[in-house]
C-alpha cells in the first residue's frame, strides 16, 4: 500500500487523537478505576519506580568519586572507604529493589483478573436487551482487542504513569548530576576553548540537545501511531486470527472439523499472505514504509544527543574545567538524563495516544441502562394468585424493522398449565423474554396483578420465575452449586430436585455425588453431562429455586423418549401448585395443558385446551398436529402417538 492511501487509511479510521486537556482528564479517570478495582496496586507499583529511577545516581557519584581518586591523591584509605561505600550501597539498593519488585510483581498477577473483572461486572449491570444488543459484544470486543492485541487501554495507562514518573524522577536526578557541567568554566588560558563558557554557546548546546530530544520519541510516537489508530483493521484481523487460528485447539470442535473437514476452510485464511499481520499485508507494508522510516529516523536522532553530550563533556575536560571523574559522573548522568526526557516525551505521547482507547472503555462503562426500574415490591402471596395479562403487545428488536410479536392479547392465572407452541421463529421465546422483563414491549403493556410490570422493582420482578432456556448455562463447578445456583445449598433439596427432574439414577452412580465437577476443567474427576443430562440438571435448578411461574423453553428437546415421558407423567406433581408455561414443539408434550397458544409470525392466532383446538380443522394447530401425527403413525414411537 503506498503512503497515499495509507494516509487515506489513517482518515478513515474511527479513532481521533484526543486534546491534552482530556487526555488528562481521561487518565485520571482511568487511575481511579483502577485503584477502585485493586486499591493497593497503585502504591506497591510506584514505590520500584521512585527507586530504580533515583538510586543509579548514587553508583555514578561513587564511581566517579573513586575515579577523581585514582588519577587524583590515591589515598588508599579514602579509596578503600569508597570502594566499600560503593559494595556496601549497591548490595542494599539491589535488596531494596528485589523486595519492592516481587511485592509489586504479586499485586500485579491480580491486575489483570481485577481489570477484567471490570468490564465483567459491567455486562452483569447491563439491561439484558442492551447486552444482547450485536453492537454491545462490537463495542466491548474491540477493548478486550486492543488490550490483548495492541496492548492499548487500562493496563497501558497504568504503566504509562509508570514510566512517566520514572521518567520525570530520572530527570531530575539528571538535572543535579550534571548541573556543574553547564556552570563550571574551563580555565581563561584554554586559548580557543574558552567559548566554552560562553553564555551563548551554552545556549545553543542546551537548545540542540533540546531539539533532539524532543524529535526522537516525536518520531518513534508518530510509527507508534500508524498502528493505533488502526485498531479496526488488526481488530478484524485478531478476530480472524483468534476464530481460524485456535479452531484446531477447541474439543467442541473436533468432531465436526474432522467430518467437514473444516481444516481446509482454515487453510485459506492461514495461507492467505495478505492478511493484515502478514508479510504482504498492511501493517507489513506501513513497517516497510512510513512507519519503520520514523521508528529508524526516531532511533538515529536519540543518538545525536549522546553524541553531543560526549562532545560538550570532552572537550570541557580537555580544556581542564573538571578531572576525569567527574567527566564519567557527566557523561553517565546526561546519558540518563536524555534517557529520562526522551522517555517522559515519548511516554506523553503514548499517554495520548492511548487515552482514545481508555476512553472507549470508559464510554464502554458508562452505557446507561435503557429500561424504566420500578420501586415496587412483588407482593409475596401465600396463595400464589397471580395473574399476567399481555395488554395488546407489539415488540420489535432494536434495529429490526419486522416486528417479532404483534397486538398479542391473553391472560392466564397462577397454577394452570400454559403451553407456547408454533412453527420456529413465530415469536414463541420472545414473548418469553417480555414476560419475564428482559426487553420491554414496543407497545402495549404487560400487568401482573392489574400492575404494569414496570412499575415493580425490576429483582423483586425477575424473583417469581424460573426459566430453563433453550440455550441454558451450567458452569463447571459442582452438580450442588449449579442446582442451586450458589456456593451454600441444602444438598437434600437439591438432591429431591434432582430426583424429581430424573436425574436421580445418574447422581446415584456418580463419584462424589453433588460435589462432582460438571466437566474436568476444574477437577480432573469430574464428569462430561450429555446434553440430555444437563437439560435435567437445568430443569432441577429450576425446581430449587422454587418460585411461583416456571419457564420451561423446549424443555425435553434433549431428552430421549422415554425420560421425556418420565418427566411429563410425574409433572403435575413436580411442579405443584406452580405456574407452568412451556414451549414446545412437540404437540404430544401439551396434551395435558389446560391452555395453549398458538403462536404464528408473531401472533397468537388460537388459544383453548388440546381437544377445543385439534377440532377446528382450519385452524394452525390442527395444521401443525396432522403434521406431527404424520410422523407418529409412520413411526411407532415408544411414547404413544399423538395422533387422535
Ligand atoms: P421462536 O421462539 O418461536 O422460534 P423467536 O421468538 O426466537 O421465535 O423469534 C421471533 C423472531 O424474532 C424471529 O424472526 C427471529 O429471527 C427474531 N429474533 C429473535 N431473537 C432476536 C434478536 N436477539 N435480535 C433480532 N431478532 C431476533
Amino acid at each position: 500500500m503506498n503512503r497515499k492511501s495509507s494516509k487515506k487509511k489513517q482518515k478513515t479510521n474511527d479513532n481521533k487523537m484526543l486534546s491534552w486537556k482530556e487526555t488528562w482528564q481521561i487518565n485520571k479517570m482511568a487511575l481511579l478505576l483502577i485503584h477502585r478495582s485493586q486499591s493497593g496496586l497503585i502504591a506497591t507499583s510506584l514505590m520500584p519506580c521512585v527507586w530504580s529511577a533515583l538510586t543509579p545516581y548514587v553508583g555514578i557519584w561513587l564511581l566517579a568519586l573513586i575515579i577523581d581518586e585514582l588519577s587524583g591523591s590515591r589515598r588508599p584509605q579514602r579509596l578503600l572507604t569508597l570502594v566499600l561505600a560503593t559494595l556496601i550501597s549497591s548490595a542494599l539498593i539491589s535488596l531494596a529493589d528485589a523486595l519492592l519488585k516481587k511485592r509489586k510483581a504479586v499485586e500485579e498477577e491480580c491486575r489483570f483478573y481485577y481489570l477484567r473483572k471490570i468490564t465483567a461486572d459491567k455486562m452483569m449491570d447491563m439491561d439484558f436487551c442492551i447486552v444482547d444488543n450485536p453492537d454491545t459484544d462490537r463495542k466491548l470486543a474491540q477493548i478486550l482487542q486492543n488490550q490483548s492485541g495492541g496492548g492499548w487501554g487500562l493496563i497501558r495507562a497504568f504503566r504509562l504513569m509508570e514510566e512517566l514518573l520514572t521518567a520525570i524522577l530520572t530527570l531530575f536526578g539528571g538535572i543535579a548530576m550534571t548541573i556543574t557541567l553547564f556552570t563550571s568554566r574551563v580555565p581563561d588560558n584554554a586559548g580557543t576553548l574558552t567559548i566554552l563558557n560562553n553564555p551563548l554557546f551554552l545556549a545553543l548546546i542546551i537548545a540542540v540537545m533540546l531539539a533532539v530530544t524532543y524529535i526522537a520519541p516525536l518520531l518513534s510516537n508518530k510509527a507508534d501511531s500508524y498502528y493505533a489508530f488502526n485498531s479496526n483493521i488488526h481488530t478484524l484481523a485478531n478476530r480472524l486470527f483468534g476464530h481460524y487460528g485456535f479452531m484446531g485447539k477447541r474439543k467442541e470442535f473436533a468432531a465436526d472439523m474432522r467430518i467437514y473437514r473444516q481444516d481446509k476452510l482454515c487453510e485459506k485464511y492461514n495461507n492467505d499472505k495478505s492478511g493484515a499481520f502478514c508479510s504482504q499485508g498492511y501493517f507489513a507494508k506501513l513497517a516497510r514504509g512510513p512507519m519503520g522510516l520514523y521508528s529508524g529516523a526516531s532511533g538515529a536522532v536519540s543518538v545525536m544527543f549522546t553524541g553531543v553530550a560526549y562532545l560538550f563533556a570532552g572537550l570541557k575536560a580537555w580544556a581542564g574545567a573538571f578531572g576525569v571523574g567527574m567527566m564519567t559522573q557527566y557523561v553517565s548522568s546526561i546519558v540518563r538524563l536524555a534517557g529520562g526526557l526522551s522517555s517522559f516525551i515519548g511516554t506523553l505521547g503514548q499517554t495520548r495516544i492511548n487515552a482514545t482507547f481508555v476512553k472507549m472503555l470508559l464510554d464502554f462503562l458508562e452505557t446507561p441502562n435503557v429500561m424504566y426500574q420500578g420501586s415496587l415490591t412483588v407482593e409475596k402471596r401465600n396463595d400464589r394468585q397471580y395473574e399476567i395479562e399481555f395488554q395488546d403487545v407489539s415488540f420489535r428488536y432494536p434495529g429490526n424493522d419486522q416486528y417479532a410479536l404483534r397486538h398479542v392479547n391473553m391472560k392466564f392465572t397462577v397454577g394452570r398449565r400454559l403451553a407456547v407452541v408454533g412453527m420456529n421463529g413465530s415469536g414463541k421465546t420472545t414473548f418469553i423474554k417480555l414476560l419475564c422483563r428482559l426487553y420491554d414491549p414496543t407497545e402495549g403493556r404487560i400487568l401482573l396483578n392489574g400492575i404494569d410490570i414496570r412499575k415493580y422493582s425490576y429483582r423483586e420482578y425477575l424473583s417469581i420465575f424460573s426459566v430453563v432456556f433453550q440455550d441454558f448455562t451450567l458452569t463447571d463447578l459442582p452438580l450442588g452449586q449449579n442446582v442451586a445456583a450458589a456456593m451454600n445449598y441444602d444438598g437434600s433439596l437439591a438432591a429431591s430436585c434432582l430426583q424429581k427432574s430424573g436425574f436421580g439414577d445418574r447422581l446415584d452412580r456418580l463419584p462424589d455425588g453433588l460435589e462432582t465437577y460438571l466437566s474436568k476443567r476444574l477437577n480432573k474427576n469430574g464428569m462430561d453431562m450429555s446434553g440430555g443430562e444437563k437439560q435435567k440438571i437445568a430443569l432441577a435448578r429450576a425446581l430449587y429455586r422454587d418460585t411461583p411461574f416456571i419457564i420451561l423453553d423446549e424443555p425435553t428437546a434433549a431428552l430421549d423418549p422415554l425420560a421425556e415421558a418420565e418427566i411429563y407423567s410425574n409433572f403435575n406433581a413436580i411442579i405443584k401448585d406452580k405456574t407452568a408455561i412451556y414451549i414446545s414443539h412437540r404437540l404430544s408434550s401439551c396434551k395435558f395443558c389446560d391452555d395453549i397458544l398458538v403462536f404464528d409470525s408473531g401472533a397468537i392466532v388460537q388459544q383453548g385446551s388440546h381437544d377445543v383446538l385439534v377440532e377446528d380443522t382450519a385452524g394452525k394447530y390442527h395444521e401443525l398436529w396432522q403434521a406431527q401425527a404424520q410422523y407418529y403413525n409412520s413411526q411407532p414411537n415408544p411414547q404413544g402417538s399423538p395422533a387422535r
